[in-house]
């Protein structure tokens, strides 16, 4: 009964400041891992922290040396440590940190520092010259005179990645991934290699910077004795180790193939390790480490570092497993006309992990999901790996829980506490039914054209998909299958999805502006829909109260009927290709938005004061060794905070 109690005692929220919140993510299972699969966790994890500084490097030329200045500030400063421009520059090293460099992880566009040039001037000169990094010759003016205009002049180096059309893309990107050349030159370049090469091209220009040094343009590759090998041979020795303990023979070689690639830096390496990695689907623990993807270069070509090790998480797997066993069940006992129906339906199963470490452009800040390789010739002849990680929607669930959102929106304490006892489960449940059966269920009439519905198109195979999900969320099968807990559960799922698709997503959009992205527009068009057509039952009705808005439903069981309804009719228009409809219904109920409940939705979530941008620490993972220096064990700690984090990989990770 306090299970959930229980897990409250465990610190998702850190720290919050600036536009940042930083959390905690719990590595449920870990401690339940075999002695081997807890040492492969713990020699990827080294081999994942060892590259930290590749990435600071990338995004910027002076990044390290502007995060190691700040630093040596930071722990020697001998002046006021309270004082207004000392916690200034605390934060401004604290964003530096999260993003890896001195530009916004997000916007990408450089800080601006809230503490004076002369302040920051000072307080290097307080800190003993062994501590900066200065280098050979250099004096700490000089230090000063280089990094200053970088800190705090806003027309140097004032983005990372600038995609606004018309410039010269490399030359106005801050990232460190070309060197003298124009972005003609680089583009020239990239394109005389692409043609010698057409079925299986490899991803030219991944691993590498591109300079023009006495005239000659020509590439700097990232491997180990080239450029950032100082940290990629401390890569390497983890990798080794990883090898020894791997859980079967496709994983070892999966190993082998990215050292064989992180020594020649040959991406035809790169490829046979990606190829062999898709192979790799049995082990429990799985792991990213390379150069990965490329937003952060304006050309797309060039890859920033990350890494990633995880394992299995065997009870949700085994959730998305049960769904799809059952897809035929769900098809044959859904509301739509038999005409419309497949007479054999397929699901979809997807893999949930537990992330064990992030790293690189994962970390603090992490996707939710993975989907590699980016190879895009590999993924039609050999497919891809895509996983959803559990422990971090988890832990983002856990740490709103306690920051006001709830209490500010939902209407009683009836509401709130479904939720907190149903809602991570419920909301969980629902994607999966969304994307393992919504998204493959149904089929089209034949001769109508999958494109019929044009611009409506996606509004209505998303609310198709969610309404899927939605109206089964009741149903006894759930139960019986051990998927919902009980009858009750799926109201937390029905309210939370009508308080959210009538109100509370209008935080995302701009005031005076209507609805376009099409998950968006789906929710309303369901919400609204509902609340219209339930009307003379009174199912779902929005309440003022102290001048607030809240949602209320009503009538759970007529709900479940009216999504049943909305649903057959979702479904005819697709079948039909039944443009008119669809553009009715999403014109109707999904676009528009009420300008003065918009307002004040904005003005509510405002006073909460939540912080739109979250990264996660990682857990300390420590080597138990007997007598004679053999391990028996890995334990893991929680209990690290931000700045203690950061500063300890400054310590012990400082490679470049
Ligand atoms: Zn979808």
């Amino acid at each position: 009964m306090n299970t959930e109690n229980n897990m409250n005692k465990f610190d998702y929220i850190v720290e919050q400041f600036a536009d940042l919140q930083i959390l905690r993510y719990k590595v449920e299972g870990f401690e339940s891992l075999t002695l081997e699969q807890k040492k492969l966790v713990y020699y990827l994890s080294e081999a994942a922290l060892e590259g930290r500084d590749i990435l600071f490097d990338q995004n910027g030329i002076l990044n390290l040396k502007i995060r190691r200045t700040l630093e040596a500030v930071y722990l020697n400063y001998d002046g006021d440590k309270t004082s207004r421009d000392f916690l200034a520059m605390e934060v401004y090293l604290k964003r530096v940190w999260f993003s890896s460099g001195i530009h916004h992880h997000y916007s990408t566009d450089k800080f601006v520092p809230d503490f004076s040039e002369e302040f920051l001037e000072r307080a290097i000169m307080s800190v003993g010259t062994s501590f900066l990094p200065l280098e050979e010759n250099q004096t700490v003016e000089d230090l000063c005179k280089e990094i200053f205009p970088v800190i705090f002049d806003a027309s140097v180096m004032p983005k990372r990645v600038n995609q606004a059309d018309g410039e010269d893309l490399v030359k106005t990107s801050a990232s460190n991934y070309y060197c003298g050349v124009t972005q003609k030159e680089a583009e020239d370049f990239y394109s005389s290699m692409k043609s010698d090469d057409n079925h299986t091209p490899v991803m030219y220009g991944m691993n590498s910077r591109l300079v023009k040094e006495d005239g000659v343009i020509k590439e700097i590759v990232w491997k180990e004795g080239g450029e950032y090998g100082t940290a990629i041979k401390k890569i390497l020795f983890w990798l080794d180790k990883a090898m020894a303990v791997a859980e079967n023979e496709t994983q070892k070689e999966v190993i082998r193939l990215l050292m064989e690639f992180y020594r020649t830096g040959d991406l035809k390496a790169f490829d046979e390790y990606s190829i062999q990695w898709i192979k790799d689907t049995d082990s429990r623990v799985d792991f990213v480490n390379g150069f990965i993807e490329s937003y952060g270069d304006p050309l797309g070509m060039k890859a920033s570092w990350e890494s990633i090790v995880n394992f299995k998480d065997m009870e949700a797997t085994h959730r998305t497993e049960v769904i799809s066993e059952n897809a035929q069940w769900f098809e044959d006992h859904s509301p739509v006309s038999p005409d419309f129906k497949k007479t054999e339906v397929k699901g979809v199963s997807a893999k949930v992990i537990t992330a064990a470490i992030l790293a690189g452009d994962l970390y603090p800040a992490s996707a939710i999901g993975i989907n590699l390789p980016n190879s895009n010739w590999i993924r039609s002849v050999h497919g891809s790996k895509s996983v959803t990680i559990g422990n971090l929607t988890d832990a983002y669930n856990k740490a709103a829980k306690g920051n006001g959102f709830r209490d500010e929106f939902v209407y009683s304490d009836y509401e709130k506490e479904l939720m907190d006892k149903y809602a991570d489960t419920t909301g969980d449940l629902h994607t999966d039914l969304h994307e393992c059966l919504g998204h493959g269920s149904g089929k089209l009439l034949p001769g109508v054209d999958p494109d019929a519905l044009k611009a409506y198109g996606s509004t209505i195979e998303e609310a198709r998909a969610d309404l899927f999900g939605l109206y089964y969320m009741p149903d006894v099968k759930l139960v019986e299958l051990g998927l919902t807990p009980d009858a009750e559960a799926y109201k937390a799922e029905y309210y939370s999805y009508m308080m959210n698709g009538l109100m509370t997503q209008l935080v995302r959009i701009e005031p005076g502006c209507c609805i376009e992205e099409s998950h968006m527009r789906n929710r309303q068009l369901i919400a609204a829909w509902a609340l219209h057509n339930g009307a003379e039952d009174n199912v779902v009705e929005m309440v003022m109260r102290d001048n607030k808005t809240y949602v209320v439903v009503n009538d759970y069981e007529k709900l479940r009927v009216l999504f049943g309804r909305l649903l057959a009719e979702i479904q005819r228009i697709k079948s039909e290709g039944d443009y008119e409809a669809a553009r009715a219904l999403v014109e109707k109920y999904a676009v528009k938005v009420d300008p003065k409940l918009h307002a004040e939705v904005l003005d509510r979530y405002r006073a909460l004061k939540l912080a739109p941008y979250k990264g996660f620490l990682n857990p300390v993972y420590t080597a138990v060794r007997d007598a004679e220096g053999n391990i028996t064990d890995i334990t893991i700690d929680y209990s690290e905070g931000y700045a203690e984090q950061m500063l300890r990989y400054s310590r012990e990770y400082s490679n470049l």
